[in-house]
């Protein structure tokens, strides 16, 4: 089975990526471990990309869609894959599409981690450090005993710059914008699976496999 795996920050996106990979037997592809391993083998196209990486410009589409081209061609995703972080953008969905197709495969699925905006911001924004120990917690997940006091030490808790409120909102704005073009062409080619990210983690894969399966054609 073929699968993308799509959710903004904070959904939930690489805890469901584990649970799906281990069950359906699928090597779990995303951006991050290709690059790094391409880098690491010194691929053509790995050197290309950590060249541009080094000056810290952004890889083009031509190296990355070769990348993504190279590891979809292993053995390995011979009985299927679920890609996590690709593609971002219409254009590489559609070089995916064509290159697929030139190793005579296809996606099966597009399954689609929906959360609102409110409960993302929420679980983006909850972490806190202590100052001193540097613990973390979390206001919703794990959080400490005495508000702003760390259970460890009674150090002060603090939250870091990338956790604030309005840095949050704007990483996912930009990722939102993204996101739903790519939702748009998928929903069009009939790929796109919803699911409620809002459940309990063990039920919203529960829901991702049920539709799955009253979807397999
Ligand atoms: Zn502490």
């Amino acid at each position: 089975m073929n699968i993308i795996l799509m959710g903004l920050p904070g959904a939930g996106k690489g805890t469901q990526a584990a649970l799906i990979v281990e069950k359906l037997h699928i090597p779990h592809i995303s951006t991050g471990d290709m690059f790094r391993a391409a880098v690491k083998e010194e691929t053509p196209l790995g050197v290309e990309a950590k060249s541009y990486m080094d000056q810290g410009a952004l890889v083009p589409d031509r190296v990355t869609i070769g990348i993504v081209r190279d590891r979809l061609g292993k053995d390995d995703c011979e009985s299927g894959f679920l890609l996590d972080g690709f593609p971002r953008t219409v254009p590489q969905a559609e070089a995916l599409d064509e290159l697929l197709s030139d190793l005579g495969k296809e996606i099966d699925y597009v399954i689609y981690i929906e959360v609102s905006q409110q409960e993302l911001i929420s679980r983006l924004t909850g972490r806190r450090i202590c100052s001193n120990c540097g613990t973390t917690f979390h206001l919703q997940f794990a959080p400490p005993k005495v508000a702003g006091v760390c259970d460890r030490c009674g150090g002060s808790l603090y939250q870091r710059e990338d956790d604030q409120e309005e840095t949050v909102a704007k990483r996912l704005q930009i990722n939102q914008e993204q996101t739903e073009h790519l939702i748009r062409y998928y929903t069009a080619k009939e790929k796109l699976v919803r699911v409620d990210g809002e459940q309990p983690i063990e039920q919203v894969t529960e829901t991702i496999f049920s539709k799955i399966r009253s979807r397999t054609r």
